[in-house]
């Protein structure tokens, strides 16, 4: 655990003793002791939080893009500089192999950095004359307050995802990160502290309770949640009471379509390190292969050996590939979806049960004589499960890929450009990969269809996001 930037008011703050009351406790993935004891936020100090953000608002939300650019570019500078901190913080708390924590860090101050410079490219709006006597323009606005609530697969790169165009878009914000992982997400608020105007970035720690307090406040103008698909539906009705905005990057359940044109050793090589990066803890993650008649054979047996020459082992470890799942439930809720696959007549091909260690481990595991309609097809695990299938033809892989509520990422893997353009038409996700999976592009629109949201991440779409339209009209003189 690292040492130096803990020690600040923030944490200090945050922190409680495990006889409070109101207390939870973050524990190692990896050995399933506990880490850290931290206090939920009352529904005053949510309150409070909110009423801080209100008021910072009122210079925040007139300063200039060029002022709110300098700052954040200011904080991604100080992210960097504290990299090995928080790379090692992050490991830690979610169980990640620290070179994966290194990555992801590095990538969120540059999620930062593009925010900086997208809050100064403007939009090219409508300006002229449009009824006889009168100019019109059109001007983009910071709602306000928004409430931020991420989950703890990737706690602070979802926490940037948000927190970066928000403030970019010249909005104050109170953050919640997930109570299994807010350790990184506390270290960012307290590195904020140092650089942004007092109230701009506030935090709240605690579970769905605190999270539900920040969705009812009345002054909140919109909510961002990342999350579970039933933890989306539970914000969106409640922030209708309000008639806030929100914005949900919910669950996945990524398809790979693998035809039999495709490279496939080096496509199962991919898909196999792709599937189980994060412990397939990512709601993008390749978890559902579908693989053209052609090619299943002899694609099954180069997938499951690229799975055995993955490390399943210690964050810490530089040969870990990846590390235990974030949580004792988490865990059983793996074993309970390969047990009713099991249970039904599927076969579990590799993997399929705990590693005989201390902490929340569990085997990659490669299932396949799956049926479409089946749980483990239709239904997210978010672990190291990663279903294969097969097909006679373009149109029956492109219907299972479809067939399923969720819609936020898909790929597909072959050399015929025809096919290529056709499936990247049909697959109803929001991002569709061809012939690589998992890649970002902070330059690039990131969210969900169907069951897995609305809204976008990333991008100056997330700039829009967190700013609306305003008509103004003159009337001319004379
Ligand atoms: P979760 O829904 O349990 O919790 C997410 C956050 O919501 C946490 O901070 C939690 O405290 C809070 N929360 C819970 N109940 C709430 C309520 N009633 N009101 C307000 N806030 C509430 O999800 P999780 O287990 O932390 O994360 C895993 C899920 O996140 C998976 O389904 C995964 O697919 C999804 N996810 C989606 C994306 C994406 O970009 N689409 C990215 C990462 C994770």
């Amino acid at each position: 655990m690292p040492t130096a930037p803990l020690a600040g008011p923030l944490f200090d703050y945050w922190r409680a003793g495990a006889a409070d009351s109101n207390a939870f406790v973050t524990h190692d993935p990896a050995t399933g002791e506990p880490l850290d004891t931290y206090r939920n936020a009352t529904s005053q100090e949510v309150a409070t939080a909110v009423e801080k953000a209100a008021s910072a608002f009122s210079t925040w939300g007139r300063t200039t893009p060029a002022e709110r650019a300098t700052l954040l570019l200011t904080l991604a500078d100080r992210l960097e500089a504290a990299g090995e901190d928080f790379a090692r913080t992050e490991s830690a708390d979610v169980g990640k192999p620290l070179a994966l924590a290194r990555e992801e860090i590095a990538y969120d101050a540059d999620v930062l950095r593009f925010m900086a410079g997208a809050c100064r490219i403007s939009h090219a709006g409508a300006a002229g004359e449009y009824v006889e006597g009168s100019t019109s323009m059109t001007r983009r606005d910071p709602l306000g307050v928004v409430g931020l609530i991420t989950p703890w697969n990737y706690p602070l790169m979802e926490a940037m995802w948000k927190v970066a165009p928000a403030l970019a878009a010249g909005n104050t914000v109170v953050l919640k990160p997930s109570e299994l992982t807010p350790l990184s997400t506390i270290l960012f608020a307290q590195l904020a502290q140092e650089v942004l105007p007092d109230g701009v970035l506030n935090l709240v720690l605690g579970d769905g309770a605190t999270g539900a307090a920040l969705v009812e406040h009345p002054a909140v103008r919109l909510v961002s949640l990342t999350g579970d698909v039933a933890t989306g539906k539970k914000v969106a009705a409640a922030a209708a009471s309000t008639l806030k905005r929100v914005h949900l990057e919910l669950g996945g359940k990524a398809p790979a379509l693998v035809f039999a044109d495709a490279p496939l050793d080096a496509v199962a090589a991919e898909l196999a390190a792709t599937g189980f990066l994060n412990a397939g803890q990512d709601c993008t993650a390749p978890c559902r292969v579908i693989v053209e008649d052609a090619a299943y054979g002899a694609f099954v047996e180069a997938y499951c050996k690229a799975v055995a020459d993955l490390r399943c082992g210690d964050p810490e470890d530089e040969s870990s590939h990846f590390g235990p799942v974030i949580s004792r439930r988490q865990l059983e809720r793996v074993e309970g979806f390969v047990g009713r696959a099991r249970s039904t007549g599927a076969s579990v091909l590799t993997g399929g049960r705990r590693v005989d260690r201390p902490g929340w481990f569990y085997e990659a595991t490669v299932i396949t004589d799956v049926r479409q309609d089946d749980e483990i097809i239709q239904r997210e695990v978010f672990g190291p499960v990663v279903t294969i299938q097969r097909a006679g033809s373009d149109d029956e892989m492109l219907a299972m890929a479809n067939s399923v509520d969720y819609g936020l990422a898909a790929s597909v893997w072959t050399s015929d450009v025809n096919r290529s353009l056709r499936l990247t038409r049909d697959l109803a996700f929001g991002t569709v990969w061809l012939n690589q999976h998992l890649v970002l592009a902070n330059e690039m629109p990131f969210g969900g269809f169907g069951q897995s949201g609305y809204g976008k991440e990333l991008s100056a779409h997330a700039i829009d996001e967190y700013s609306q339209v305003k008509h103004v009209m003159l009337k001319a003189a004379g």
